[in-house]
């Protein structure tokens, strides 16, 4: 797809739309994104048809359908989603449901924008596919938008992207290409993320964020995930935990479970990390940016575990190293009590 990149980078909004011939777009964003919805209507000028303020996490059924409706009553042929991985998750949804073209802005570093996956939940089970339809046609990064961006989601949205770059580094169906992308994905915000934790507005530590979170989601968007990606989809799934901050946690246990299995990964994650062991370099990094450690202080009871490592066990999915039923328990045992 077609990127801009660069602060100011929403400002070329009119221009990427009428590039692609849309004439009435509906803007998405969350309830607490409607000031910057709001700004991206009054860039499109005529051709905006309305806000939907109305994205959530996990991407709703019942959301899509009311966004459905509001671009069905505007009769829009497009959308712009500017937001997170919920808004431009709901934007997938319209593009697969009603084949609107979608303009993601993305305001956090979760990667969405770059990949083919959709997600919707329904009775409390979400379904996620992959279709080349739900990829958005152009994507604005403007490192301004995240200026604002509160600490712990920046930390939390960062370590969701890096775990992005580390399963692609040890995916089936890698390539050189991902490789390079994953390895400087993972550079870039390894650097960037100790400095915003500091100073949250520092321009040019949030452009190198930014960019580490376009590699990382490209990566996502190439490859196949493995144990990491299905440990924070059972654990959200299950138990409604929270994305980012489910990976946060995550990254660190299971890194040091699958790099000693995936020693080309290993090696890319080192030079990327500065670091002989990436693994113990991703806990330290979890630990200085202050992010959440275990499982436990996400809220989960020590007896949701042994459901967790049911759902697991029961899809097979691709990883380095093979799981065997006592090995993830006691990998999830270590995520818990933050051994
Ligand atoms: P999010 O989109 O839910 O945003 C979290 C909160 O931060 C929201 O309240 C939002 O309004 C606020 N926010 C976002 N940007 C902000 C900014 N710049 N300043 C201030 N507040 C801001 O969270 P997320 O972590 O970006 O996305 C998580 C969702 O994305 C999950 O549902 C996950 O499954 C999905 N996801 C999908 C893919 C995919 O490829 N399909 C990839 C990654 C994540």
């Amino acid at each position: 797809m077609r990127v801009v990149f660069g602060p100011g980078a929403l400002g070329s909004l009119r221009e990427e739309t009428d590039r692609l011939g849309l004439r009435r777009v509906l803007v998405l964003c969350t309830p607490g994104q409607r000031a910057l919805a709001d700004r991206a209507t009054a860039l499109l000028g005529e051709r905006a048809v309305g806000v939907f303020a109305g994205a959530r996490m996990h991407v709703p059924v019942a959301t899509v359908a009311a966004a459905a409706e509001a671009a069905r009553a505007a009769e829009a042929d497009g959308c712009v989603a500017v937001g997170g991985g919920s808004t431009v998750g709901l934007a997938k949804a319209l593009a697969l449901r009603r084949g609107l073209a979608v303009v993601a802005v993305p305001t956090t570093y979760a990667g969405s924008e770059m990949t083919p996956i959709w997600g919707l939940t329904e009775n409390a089970r979400k379904q996620t596919g992959r279709d080349r339809a739900v990829l958005p046609r152009a994507v604005l990064y403007d490192p301004d938008l995240t200026l604002g961006l509160p600490v712990p989601v920046t930390v939390t949205s960062g370590l969701n992207a890096m775990a992005h770059a580390v399963e692609a580094l040890y995916a089936p169906d890698g390539s050189p290409v991902v490789a390079a992308m994953a390895e400087q994905g993972v550079r870039d915000l390894a650097a960037a993320l100790p400095v915003l934790t500091d100073r949250p507005g520092d321009p040019d530590a949030r452009a190198a964020a930014l960019q580490g979170a376009w590699l990382c989601g490209a990566c996502l968007g190439s490859t196949t995930m493995g144990l990491h990606h299905k440990l924070c989809h059972v654990l959200g799934g299950l138990l409604d935990l929270p994305h980012a901050e489910t990976h946060a946690v995550m990254l660190p246990y299971v890194a040091a479970f699958n790099l000693p299995s995936a020693p080309d990964a290993r090696a890319a994650l080192a030079r990327a990390l500065d670091a002989d062991d990436p693994a113990q370099a991703l806990a330290r990094l979890a630990d200085r940016l202050g992010a959440p450690r275990t499982l436990r202080e996400l809220g989960v009871r020590h007896e949701d575990l042994s459901r967790v490592r049911d759902d697991v066990l029961a899809a097979p999915y691709a990883n380095p190293r093979p799981v065997d039923r006592a090995e993830l328990d006691a990998l999830l045992e270590r995520a818990w009590s933050g051994t």
